[in-house]
């Protein structure tokens, strides 16, 4: 990478608070070529996850998913919708081509308006929990962080009253913030892919604890959750930046692996993993976190901070 194209994009991008009001400066920072350098490895998931909103934005602009998931007109009507949209968009194509182009719209619009809609319906029997829980054999894991589950987590999701007294952890992890509530720490089923392609439903349910289950939401992008960090005053190291919760839930989910330097075999399958800043004096966002295990943590036992601590950040 050459120096001049290093400070072309910086100069074009940076520091652009006026020109974001000003449509020429707008057309010029457009126009850039994004280096992978301001990516920090991230380009895949930066990039995905951009494209993907952008295509939903698209296709939700449309036919509103929102509209149909609350009512009773059905697929019929969202073709409707969607025939008359297609020739003002694509005025070029067709009519064969228009109508496949309709299809395909309004099918997208359908698998949406179906997952809004069972998202409110989705309560597992006893039963089906017992055998998800079956199903991951011997050492039950949430499927995004790898938190092991307590054997009290396990008797509360398989309905055994007897259980005993919340063993919530006396510290905690300063960037994740896990462990705070009695959620935190609770086995919860989670749907993988936010919506099932026909296929059969039991494909996409997994375990996932109640922190990860509860900050993944209905989110899928990166760009869905706010960019402003919160604080943490530690102890030691003083006030540190913490990431959002979302960005951690996607990195981890989505790396799912140990990205220590040199190598590392630890997996969200066999360990519970955490983030930590690649430069620990700069803002936690997606470019700056790294996913690690608790062995080749840099930050060590400066991690975990006392309850107190961290209830004063949320
Ligand atoms: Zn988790
Ligand atoms: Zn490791």
């Amino acid at each position: 990478m050459e120096f001049a194209e290093i400070s072309s994009f910086l100069e074009t991008t940076a520091d652009k608070i006026e020109a974001c009001w000003d449509i020429r400066s707008l057309n010029n920072i457009a126009n850039q070529r994004v280096p992978d350098f301001i990516m920090s490895g991230r380009g895949t998931l930066l990039r995905a996850d951009i494209h993907i909103l952008w295509t939903q934005w698209f296709i939700e602009s449309i036919c509103n998913p929102d509209i149909f998931a609350n009512s009773s007109q059905g697929y019929a009507y969202i073709v409707k919708t969607v025939q008359k949209r297609v020739p003002l968009i694509f005025p070029g194509i067709s009519e064969d081509e228009r109508n496949k182009i309709t299809k395909y719209i309004a099918r997208l619009v359908d698998k949406e308006v179906q997952r809004r809609k069972e998202r409110k319906r989705i309560s597992l029997s006893l039963e089906n929990r017992k055998m998800l829980w079956d199903i991951y054999g011997t050492e039950q894991r949430c499927w995004i962080c790898g938190y092991k589950f307590t054997t009290w987590a396990e008797n509360k999701f398989l309905g055994y009253t007897n259980y005993q007294e919340v063993p919530l952890p006396q510290f905690v992890d300063y960037m994740r913030l896990h462990g705070l509530t009695e959620r935190h720490i609770s086995v919860e089923v989670d749907h993988v892919v936010p919506f099932s392609k026909g296929g059969n439903e039991e494909d996409n349910l997994r375990l996932a604890c109640g922190w990860c289950n509860s900050h993944k939401s209905d989110r899928t992008s990166l760009y869905d959750v706010a960019l402003k960090p919160r604080i943490l005053n530690h102890t030691k190291l003083g006030k540190q930046s913490i990431p959002h919760p979302f960005w951690i839930v996607r990195l981890l989910s989505v790396r799912r692996c140990c990205e220590y330097e040199g190598g590392c075999d630890q997996t969200v399958d066999n360990a519970e993993l955490t983030v930590f800043p690649r430069h620990p004096e700069g803002a936690m966002n997606p470019t700056n976190l790294r996913v690690i295990c608790s062995g080749h943590d840099p930050l060590g036992s400066n991690r975990f901070v006392s309850r107190t601590i961290a209830e004063q950040v949320s």
